[in-house]
């Protein structure tokens, strides 16, 4: 069985050993691809350094909206020129988040300009959002995000209906450790009815889970809301995920 981890952090300034810690405890319990989303500027390098070291662990670099301040034009200069490395699968992770301190406007503008740069360079993009859901949609509507490049929603925790218009759009949904809540009723319901094209999984650690093999338990979930082995569950999150980051290697060890 591989797995495909499409949102983890595994970069950290002070420690490469917790690091590589992470990605061998991933490579025995089957995770096959690590995709780690950029959040500041200054973690961008870290995280190549870290993908040139691993061969199955890849980089979406990009400015996270609690950043926001961060974007400038070296900042765009050296994302473009990032996007152009083997390693580097998407950008991310970019979008709209209503508790970060910077304003939407700010947010927005910042959004606009990585999502131009993914447009130009044709790489997908790892979305975050938080309570800005409808103007998110509404934005990569606008530019047809969806159809051209496509994405994952990360941490999708939204309703059906909600999660069927992101669909519609071209986007796939990561689907992390929220599924492992009490209450998330309506997060079940969405798992359980999308098409089997849209899902892929997640970790989001350390922010969402403790252990890169979290993933699993998201993935026994998955399963069960499905009635499907976690073989299958495997296969087919996988084959979404190398389907959309069209970069990742055949790692079939
Ligand atoms: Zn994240």
């Amino acid at each position: 069985m591989h797995f495909c981890d499409t949102h983890i952090h595994l970069y950290t300034p002070d420690s490469e050993e917790a690091a590589d810690a992470r990605v061998v405890a991933s490579d025995v319990a089957g995770i096959r691809y690590l995709i780690q989303p950029g959040v500041r500027v200054a973690d961008w390098s870290g995280m190549l350094t870290l993908s040139d070291r691993h061969s199955q662990v890849y980089a979406a670099p990009g400015l996270h909206p609690m950043y926001a301040d961060q974007w400038n034009e070296d900042a765009a200069v050296l994302l473009r020129e990032l996007v152009r490395h083997p390693k580097v699968v998407a950008i991310g992770e970019i979008g709209l988040d209503a508790a970060a301190e910077s304003s939407i406007k700010v947010q927005e503008k910042v959004l606009r300009a990585q999502l131009q740069i993914a447009l130009d360079e044709k790489i997908p993009v790892m979305l975050h959002c938080r309570h800005k859901n409808g103007f998110l949609l509404d934005i990569l509507h606008e530019l047809q995000v969806g159809s051209r490049i496509g994405g994952v929603w990360h941490g999708f925790s939204a309703s059906l209906p909600f999660a069927r218009q992101v669909v519609a759009q071209g986007f796939c949904v990561g689907i992390g450790p929220i599924l492992l809540r009490d209450n998330v009723r309506k997060l079940l319901a969405t798992v359980a009815d999308l098409p089997a094209s849209a899902l892929v999984l997640e970790t989001d650690l350390p922010d969402m889970a403790r252990m890169p093999t979290d993933l699993l338990k998201v993935a026994r979930k998955v399963a069960a809301l499905r009635g499907i082995s976690l073989q299958q569950t495997a296969q087919l999150t996988t084959a979404n995920a190398r389907r959309l980051f069209h970069k990742l290697q055949d790692n079939n060890r």
